[in-house]
């Protein structure tokens, strides 16, 4: 695999093509792009296709013109045709850059590699409850539920850990196929991290999170695997996302030492929200640039809306 050189920095944008781009995406990608930039470091571009009902292709040929429009530019992604190399060989066209395919839905095999591996740790466990088995369980007052809490941030349904006495019989499974997986979580144990943007950060597994998904059950890598995965292989050294990803970053993080990989850094900047504290991306009508394109905004009108709300954030800290 090729090596960056030492310190150099990689950052990526990773958007999901499962709809129009909002406002609320687009600052958090010029943030990205910004932050690869002053640090003149490779921005890679990751299209996080894996869930087939919801992406779709033309939402991805609008990914690249938003972003394009903004002003965002990229170094290794779907859309880049490599230079020729040193020799005057071409890298193939379409190729991508180093670390292609940069399109989750082709790159399966990385995934199972993690899956394989995991399993073999046993660091992750067959899941056969359906939603019913989980509402049932969850509703019983008298169970502990291994201390989770009943409300989990809304990015996944707590798990109460009945099939963790499964864990001896993931060896059975050849495949991840026909049933969901989830990661034991160590109960109890408290991760730590420094946040780029937030500071310093605590989560209790057990507590603030459960055992999450890490393979679904329609045979998809779950988001966290893909990720930690990708962002290894891609030689990532910043992640910047958007502040709802906290909590799943202290998920993701047992997950890399599981596997393994380095640990990289952390940029999570805070979600746009309306005048009413409502968040943009839960809202119906959050605008996309597309509409705010068509209504006559400029892009440096928007860039300069980010870069004026990015630093009053940071007064406010
Ligand atoms: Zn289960």
């Amino acid at each position: 695999m090729p090596q960056p050189p030492v310190n150099q920095y990689r950052g990526r944008l990773a958007p999901s093509p499962t709809g129009f781009l909002h406002l609320g995406h687009a600052r958090t990608f010029w943030v990205a792009w910004q932050r690869a930039r002053s640090a003149q470091g490779k921005l890679i571009f990751r299209n996080e296709d894996l869930d087939y009902q919801r992406c779709k292709p033309e939402f991805v040929q609008a990914m690249y013109e938003d972003l394009r429009w903004l002003g965002l530019d990229w170094d290794e992604g779907p859309d880049i045709t490599p230079l020729p190399g040193k020799n005057g060989q071409s890298g193939g066209p379409g190729l991508g850059g180093p670390f292609a395919p940069y399109a989750q839905s082709e790159r399966r095999t990385f995934y199972l590699d993690a899956w394989r591996k995991l399993r073999n740790s046993g660091s992750i466990y067959p899941c056969t409850c359906s939603r019913k088995d989980l509402e049932r369980s969850l509703s019983a007052p008298h169970e502990p539920l291994h201390g989770a809490a009943l409300h989990e941030s809304d990015d996944e349904v707590p798990y109460p850990g009945i099939c963790r006495s499964k864990l001896n019989t993931a060896a059975q499974h050849d495949s991840p196929a026909d049933v969901s997986w989830r990661f034991k979580v160590p109960d109890g144990e408290v991760i730590i991290f420094e946040d780029g943007y937030f500071g310093r950060q605590q989560f209790i597994a057990g507590q603030d999170f459960s055992d999450f998904l890490l393979w679904r059950r329609d045979d998809i890598p779950a988001y966290h695997l893909a990720v930690v995965v990708d962002d290894a292989a891609m030689q990532i050294t910043e992640i910047v996302r958007g502040e709802d990803l906290l909590k799943s970053t202290a998920r993701q993080l047992l997950l890399i030492r599981a596997l393994g990989y380095h640990t990289p850094a952390y940029f999570h900047c805070p979600l746009l929200r309306d005048e009413n504290g409502v968040r943009l991306a839960k809202r119906h009508d959050a605008l996309s640039l597309r509409t705010l394109r068509e209504q006559g905004a400029s892009a440096e009108m928007l860039r300069n809306k980010f870069s004026l709300e990015m630093s009053q954030g940071r007064k406010l800290d």
